[in-house]
């Protein structure tokens, strides 16, 4: 057991870290109040390697292990959710499943612009009908020659306007339930391909969230992920990856509200006192800071175990469910610390309460996770090994 970082992995927390402080501190409230961030923080993303962070450098990525993906969430999120958010679908959900699923050619069609940061990658599971329980999809995929017609709508789905690339769930066999799901890559530039943002979120509101239109979309069948059939296992491999960059970026929320209610705490008095010497006060940093040394030490476990390249799904649902409720009471108490000051726009920690609230839906709700803890407990749950498993790091 080694606890401590590499020089590698500090430079990397140091530079994302100096990154948010210049590029995002400055400019989120307002991003936030106006509903969208200033597309021109792509490419900078991109000329630091944080777009391809852990993706292999024979993929046109930076090949650093995986918990430097966490760090770099982390520090993403310390900034906005929004921004955590998109690392999460680019890397997390569609860059490492095809890093993972793809054959050779998908990898440098698809993978390389993406880890270069020159494409961005998405993923579309939900549906208006189907959220938690996934199989109740409706979207279709019928084989035609040497294509499949894809017709559907998806919703809720992360950078639905700004995306290059989406990851794409679709039936080809309704009748064998799970077993009849498959995964496409889909460009943005296929007829038959729309998407419209969602107004009015409560929170990630420097985000872009929407929906996915399919009409008859002709896709080859050369952008079939992995085999028909799949799509079920792909979407659950994926989500493993997905749900460690949200447990990561929740525990960069927590030390955001950490920062802001210590700073606060020593700034504000009453009662002929800084109210951080009021100790039910107190209790609400020492239960932020319990939150996020638990919550690091979850995500951090769970990529050693990416790392090793083992399966990791129970770890790194307990870590998601874990994290992010953290978050959200850590996000809680530092609004209750910041009194009436911290309902307004002056302080971010109204911004941070209202973005910790989808992490503890999207990804598998609470609800979801609590189950899985409890089935892997009661021995009712078992994950076996994948037919194409997550390349161990080092990378060969
Ligand atoms: C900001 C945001 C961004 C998102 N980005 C994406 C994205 O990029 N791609 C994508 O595919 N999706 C995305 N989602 C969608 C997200 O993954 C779904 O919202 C999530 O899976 C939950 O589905 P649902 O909202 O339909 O809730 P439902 O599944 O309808 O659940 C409703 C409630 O019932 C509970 N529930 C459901 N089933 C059970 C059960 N068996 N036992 C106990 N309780 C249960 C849930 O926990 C929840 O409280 C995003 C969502 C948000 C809010």
């Amino acid at each position: 057991m080694n606890f401590d970082f590499t020089d590698e992995q500090q430079m990397l927390r140091k530079t994302a870290r100096q990154f948010v402080d210049e590029e995002i501190m400055p400019h989120i409230q307002r991003w936030d109040a106006e509903g969208g961030f200033d597309q021109a923080i792509w490419k900078k993303l991109a000329d630091l390697g944080f777009m391809g962070v852990c993706i292999p450098e024979q993929y046109g990525g930076s090949g650093m292990d995986y918990n430097s993906l966490a760090i770099l969430c982390e520090e993403l999120e310390r900034g906005d959710t929004a921004f955590r958010t998109a690392v999460s679908v680019h890397i997390g959900l569609n860059s490492m499943s095809i890093l993972q699923w793809g054959t050779e050619e998908q990898k440098q069609k698809y993978l390389v612009p993406q880890a270069k940061g020159e494409k961005v990658g998405a993923f579309g599971l939900t549906e208006p009908g189907a959220g938690s329980d996934v199989a109740a999809m409706a979207t279709t995929a019928v084989r035609d020659g040497d294509d499949y017609i894809i017709n559907g709508q998806k919703t809720w789905i992360s950078l639905c306007d700004i995306a290059d690339h989406f990851l794409v769930f679709a039936y080809t066999d309704k009748s064998k339930k799970h077993h009849g799901i498959s995964a496409f890559i889909v460009e943005r530039s296929t007829p038959g391909f729309s998407s419209k943002a969602i107004k009015g979120k409560y929170g990630i509101r420097a985000g872009n969230t929407g929906e996915l239109f399919f009409e008859d979309m002709r896709v080859p069948a050369a952008n079939l992920l992995g085999e028909e059939g799949e799509g079920f296992k792909i979407a659950m491999a994926s989500l493993d990856n997905g749900r460690f960059t949200v447990a990561a970026g929740a525990v960069g929320l927590i030390m955001a509200c950490l920062e802001e209610s210590v700073n606060y705490c020593h700034d504000r008095e009453t009662f002929g006192k800084p109210i951080g010497k009021h100790q039910l006060v107190q209790q609400m940093i020492a239960n932020m800071e319990a939150g996020y040394q638990m919550s690091r030490l979850l995500v951090y476990r769970a990529g050693e175990l990416k790392n090793k390249g083992v399966r990791n799904t129970r770890e790194t649902s307990l870590a998601k469910w874990q994290a992010c409720d953290f978050a959200n009471k850590a996000a809680d108490d530092a609004f209750q610390i910041h009194g009436a000051y911290g309902y307004s726009d002056e302080y971010p920690v109204a911004r941070f309460l209202r973005n910790s609230k989808a992490p503890v839906i999207y990804e598998g709700t609470r609800e979801i996770h609590t189950i899985m803890q409890a089935e892997y407990v009661l021995g009712y749950r078992e994950d076996k090994k994948l037919s194409h498993m997550l390349p161990g790091w080092p990378f060969e």
